[in-house]
């Protein structure tokens, strides 16, 4: 999931310096040629969870490492029984250092559904033109997944040393809730092969204006926690002909009218406060006045209600509740026996299911209707620190590559896998580095594409971001 990152920050009308990215990349390095090797073979591996096999791609990237001299004791192959084509691997390259803590690096290998009819070329085939690469989780997330183990293989054939341990896991089931999803099933039965100081993600990067200039960077700092309910009316029914007005699916009506109606309350995290007071600074309308009123007292109600008349403002503000699916009834002449609706909710970091649940409960008020909560069950978000010895390397790096251009840390509307290795004491941050379009590049949706450019960018940076981590007491 890379998309809500992107929507997060659309909002900010960049003020400062912009850098114009934009361009033909021209001649590649060798080891630019390499990269693009191993990441159109992933690309093309089709990582589907309809066709495709996450399996068949891990089973590839292990070939790779060990040939690039990885011994296989430090190579994890991994699996659940019962979801044969959902596997994932995962590294480690030893550090120097005995008692600093490793870094995680993160990625997904699955992708989207994709079909091809409906697409422009093939999605599982890796083209270049007008410089973007189109395919299939081209942004979405292979060229980060690819980036991180060539990187693995380049420190290994280099004879690297970093002071602390770099692990990788790449795995399967980010991408579709009620798939095996990896990162939750490392978390749970392999710590030890994801435990970190903390771990670099997807989630963060830039954004252009849409004509080649970059005008910001974003880390990604936290998320919310997606959490599905239903909400069910029943009744014993009868003839159509001859109504009363208790009935299941005016009851469920009128439940879902006050869950419509009902706010949840206005919450700050420190990544929000801060991305508060800069982007609303940035932005000169009356949105943006009562973003920085906000800040300095969320208990100004009127400011709340003018700051949430941006729909992502609105979402980062507090928890937010929806009905996304509707269902009730069984003839057209015959009263409802039952009705019910799917609401979704992205909890707010720090808060659970079950007091999400009983507020629901309380903004409905009414003991007929059953509420109850539709599994997977989420960890709670817990929003990893600000912490200046990740922060700095991120500001000093995004200053070097892109002068002038701002590093805005950001909290997530979307999900990612972060918050399972979170709920395991693993801060997960999502790194900046490369950059997106305004209209999020197709991820998730039709011929989906990634800079040419922003590809490599990304690469360099996330490389000597790793370093810096890694060498850091
Ligand atoms: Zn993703």
């Amino acid at each position: 999931m890379k998309i809500p990152a992107v929507f997060l920050v659309a909002a900010v009308t960049a003020t400062g310096a912009v850098a114009q990215v934009e361009k033909p990349m021209g001649a590649l390095r060798p080891d630019q040629v390499k990269y693009r090797a191993l990441y159109k073979e992933l690309v093309e591996t089709n990582t589907t969870l309809s066709e495709g096999s996450c399996t068949q791609a891990a089973q590839k990237i292990a070939a790779h490492l060990k040939e690039a001299g990885f011994p296989a004791s430090d190579v994890t192959l991994f699996s659940a029984p019962d979801h044969p084509r959902e596997g994932g691997v995962a590294a480690v390259l030893h550090g120097t250092s005995t008692t600093l803590k490793p870094i995680l690096l993160l990625g997904h290998l699955d992708v989207v559904e994709a079909k091809r009819a409906d697409w422009t070329r093939d999605p599982f085939k890796l083209v270049e033109e007008n410089n973007y690469f189109y395919a299939r989780g081209t942004a979405d997330m292979k060229a980060m997944s690819a980036a991180w183990f060539d990187l693995m293989m380049r420190f290994k054939q280099q004879n690297y040393h970093p002071k602390r341990s770099i692990k990788m896991a790449l795995t399967c089931g980010e991408e579709t809730t009620y798939a095996f999803n990896g990162a939750n099933w490392l978390a749970k039965n392999r710590p030890d092969l994801v435990s970190a100081q903390f771990a670099l993600n997807e989630g963060g990067g830039g954004e252009t204006d849409g004509h080649g200039n970059l005008q910001h960077q974003t880390i990604q700092v936290g998320e919310k926690a997606v959490q599905n309910f239903r909400i069910e009316t029943v009744n014993p029914g009868g003839h159509s002909s001859i109504p009363i007005r208790d009935n299941a699916i005016y009851e469920l009506a009128d439940a879902l009218a006050k869950v419509r109606n009902y706010e949840f309350p206005v919450k700050f995290t420190d990544t929000t406060r801060i991305y508060f007071a800069k982007a609303g600074a940035q932005r000169h309308d009356e949105i943006g006045k009562a973003m920085a009123r906000l800040v300095k007292n969320p208990g100004d109600a009127a400011a709340a209600a003018i700051a949430s008349k941006d729909r992502i403002n609105h979402s980062l503000l507090r928890t937010t509740c929806v009905a996304t699916l509707l269902d009730g009834g069984h003839a057209n002449n015959a009263l409802p026996q039952r009705a019910g609706a799917n609401i979704n909710c992205r909890i707010f970091p720090g808060e659970t299911a079950a007091a999400t649940q009983a507020a629901l409960a309380a903004a409905i008020n009414d003991p007929k209707v059953k509420i109850t909560l539709v599994p997977p069950v989420r960890p709670i978000a817990i929003p990893p620190s600000l912490d200046p010895k990740v922060m700095g390397p991120a500001e000093a790096l995004t200053a070097k590559y892109y002068p002038g251009v701002p590093l805005i840390p950001a909290m997530s509307t979307g999900a990612t896998d972060g918050i399972f290795l979170e709920a395991i004491g693993i801060p997960t941050y999502g790194v900046p580095g490369d950059w997106s379009d305004p209209d999020g590049n197709g991820a998730h949706g039709l011929n989906e594409r990634q800079s040419v450019r922003a590809v490599y960018f990304g690469r360099d940076f996330w490389t000597d971001l790793v370093k810096a981590y890694a060498n850091q007491d």
